[in-house]
């Protein structure tokens, strides 16, 4: 079957059943993650001139790679599986690009060699390539997460496992799911004296990715590690709070309606995109790209989002209080006259921020 994304076409296997029993995966889904990839590469070249390298660190049919090397990146594709690295040829071959293709575990090669940004793009979990992703980055990493349930807690044992944090299946989960991927990540480059700093996330009910940038040092590393802290939910009337600190401390119930409340952690609570770097991202979307317009959008609500841990859902809300939901601009424009900060957010169409609390939202928003 063929391919065309942005300025490549590439050859994958028919997908038998959602890519299980493919000869070699290919998601045609990803491709808004793969048109904000393309993008973002462009975006940080202009933001760090120096940068060159690219690897492609669990190519598959290569399609990442390829697109990359498109762009006049000095690009590595590699694969564990021979048909991937065979197909990786073929599809450079088809576009007449250059670039290197291993067939070789990528936790090897990472742990051997460091390219200016990385890219995970793995089968489920990437925290089996953390450590050696990195010790093999120099400037940027870019992850993929596919199993949205253990990050959000919908798999409470497995998250736990992978991620070392408590996730909880909350109504924000899948934020949940990013914050609890953004902790690992960071604790991980902590551990090498690294700041990790997300300038870039973005997540849907399919798969969690964001791009972090590197920092050295143990100061910053610790600066990172400061972000860090614990989300206290109460299932009940939807009130939440968080606090910093690798200790969690909760309040004892929940102050709205005296209810249990739930504590997920220790999960990122800092920005999780850097909103210029957003709009230079969405600058670098051109027409080539299959999901521009949905990519443009996306990114606008990015560089929108205010900056706090959790979101909102009116339509949850109003359930709760057993009322109507309304237009999100005019739900939206009743928390901002009453003095909120307030913003929707990319996690769904009924979404929004605010540094209201629940009971002040109730209030600001009532007819
Ligand atoms: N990045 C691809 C894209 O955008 O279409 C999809 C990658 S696919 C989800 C994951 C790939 O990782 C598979 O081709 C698999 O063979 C490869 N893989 C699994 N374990 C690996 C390892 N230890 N080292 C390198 N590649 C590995």
């Amino acid at each position: 079957m063929r391919v065309s994304e942005g300025r490549v076409t590439v050859t994958v296997p028919e997908q038998p059943d959602a890519g299980k029993g493919a000869d070699v995966f290919f998601n045609p889904v990803q491709e808004l993650n793969r048109d904000i990839t393309v993008a973002a590469l462009r975006a940080y070249r202009e933001r760090t001139p120096r940068v060159s390298t690219y690897l492609d660190a669990t190519a598959a049919s290569g399609i990442r790679g390829v697109r990359a090397a498109a762009n006049d990146w000095e690009t590595t594709l590699c694969d564990i599986d021979d048909d991937a690295t065979a197909l990786c040829e073929q599809n450079l071959e088809r576009n007449d690009l250059a670039a290197s293709v291993r067939r070789s575990d990528a936790n090897v090669l990472m742990h051997s060699e460091a390219f200016d940004v990385v890219d995970v793009d793995p089968f489920g979990t990437p925290i089996p390539f953390a450590d050696a992703a990195v010790q093999g980055t120099k400037h940027l990493l870019c992850v993929t997460a596919t199993d949205t349930a253990p990050l959000c807690g919908a798999h409470f044992e497995s998250g736990v496992r992978s991620y070392g944090a408590v996730p909880r299946n909350t109504e924000f989960h899948a934020e949940m799911g990013m914050r609890v991927l953004l902790s690992a990540m960071v604790r991980t480059a902590a551990r090498y004296d690294i700041a990790a700093r997300p300038i870039l996330s973005h997540a849907t009910k399919h798969y969690a990715r964001t791009y972090l940038e590197f920092d050295h040092g143990a100061k910053v590393a610790n600066d990172c590690i400061d972000e860090l802290g614990y989300v206290h939910h109460c299932q009940h009337c939807l009130w939440r709070d968080h606090d910093y600190g690798l200790i969690a401390d909760p309040p004892e119930a929940c102050p709205v309606c005296d209810e249990h409340l739930q504590t997920a952690g220790p999960i990122w609570l800092g920005r999780t995109c850097d909103p210029a770097f957003a709009d230079a991202v969405s600058e670098q979307v051109t027409e080539e790209m299959g999901t521009a317009d949905e990519a443009r959008e996306l990114l606008a609500t990015l560089s929108e989002e205010i900056d706090t841990p959790t979101h909102y859902d009116q339509h949850r809300l109003c359930k709760r209080w057993g009322r109507g939901a309304e237009a999100m601009d005019e739900f939206i424009e009743k928390l901002r006259d009453a003095g909120y900060e307030a913003s929707r957010t990319h996690y769904g169409g009924t979404t929004f921020k605010t540094d209201a609390d629940v009971v002040e939202i109730r209030e600001a928003t009532a007819e």
